[in-house]
C-alpha cells in the first residue's frame, strides 16, 4: 500500500510526502507534473502589424510566454478534438485580439490588452499586468491570436510546474516528499491530480498495447 500525506499547501504550491512508493515511480509524478499536465497558452499568431521596435519573432516569442488560467474542464488539446481545423474550434481554442497604438505619447501594451473573442471564456491571462511591448508615438500592432491547450513535453511555454522530490528529513528510506510549485495555470492540487491521471493514462496505453501484441501473437 502507498500512502500519501498532505503536508503543506498555499495558492501557488503544495507539498506532499509519499511513502511506500518507489523511487521509478515518483519520478515519474514529479516528472508529469512539469511535462503532462495539460496547461494553455498562446499556440498560434496571425501578425496582421507590427510597425513596434521588436521583431516579429521575439513579439510572438513573449507572448507565447504568458501563462493563462487554464479551463481544462472546458477546452481540449487539438490532438483530442474532432474539428479537424487548423486554428481550431470553440472546445479547441480561444481566439484573442490584441491591437494597440500609440498616438502623441508612448505607451506599454500589457496581456490586459488581449480581448477574447467570446469575452464569457474562462481561459485569461494569469495577470493583466504582463508587459508585452513598449509603443512609441505612431507605432502600433495588430494580430490575432490562438489560445490552445498543450503539454510542457511539447514546448517548454506549456510547463505546468517547477517540481522537486526529495528525501524525508527523519531519513526514513521508504518515505519521500514531492514538492510542487505552479506556474499559475492551474491550482497545485490540481497539477497533482492531473500528473497522476496522466499516468493512469499511460500505463492503461501499456496494457492495451501488451494485450494485443498478445493476442497477436496467439493468432500466428
Ligand atoms: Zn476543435
Amino acid at each position: 500500500m502507498i500512502s500519501v500525506k498532505l503536508l503543506e499547501a498555499d495558492d501557488k504550491t503544495v507539498k506532499v510526502e509519499l511513502e511506500g512508493v518507489p523511487l521509478s515511480i515518483a519520478n515519474a509524478i514529479r516528472r508529469f507534473t512539469i511535462n503532462e499536465v495539460p496547461t494553455m497558452a498562446v499556440e498560434e499568431i496571425l501578425l496582421i502589424e507590427n510597425t513596434s521596435a521588436m521583431p516579429n519573432d521575439v513579439l510572438a516569442h513573449r507572448i507565447s510566454l504568458i501563462p493563462f488560467k487554464s479551463d481544462i474542464d472546458r477546452y481540449v488539446p487539438p490532438e483530442e478534438c474532432n474539428c479537424g481545423s487548423r486554428l481550431g474550434c470553440d472546445k479547441c481554442a480561444v481566439r484573442y485580439i490584441l491591437r494597440a497604438e500609440a498616438k502623441d505619447e508612448p505607451i506599454t501594451v500589457y496581456s490586459g490588452d488581449m480581448i477574447p473573442e467570446d469575452p464569457t471564456t474562462t481561459a485569461k491571462p494569469v495577470s493583466p499586468k504582463i508587459p508585452i511591448v513598449k509603443l512609441a508615438p505612431g507605432q502600433r500592432i495588430e494580430m490575432e491570436l490562438y489560445v490552445r491547450v498543450g503539454r510542457g513535453r511539447k514546448n517548454a511555454k506549456w510547463q505546468a510546474a517547477i517540481s522537486s522530490l526529495y528525501e524525508s528529513k527523519n531519513g526514513d528510506p521508504n518515505k519521500r516528499i514531492l514538492y510542487v510549485e505552479s506556474i499559475g495555470f492551474l491550482p497545485p492540487k490540481r497539477i497533482l491530480i492531473e500528473a497522476a491521471k496522466a499516468l493512469e493514462k499511460k500505463t492503461s496505453e501499456f496494457e492495451e498495447k501488451f494485450s494485443k501484441l498478445l493476442e497477436e501473437l496467439k493468432a500466428n
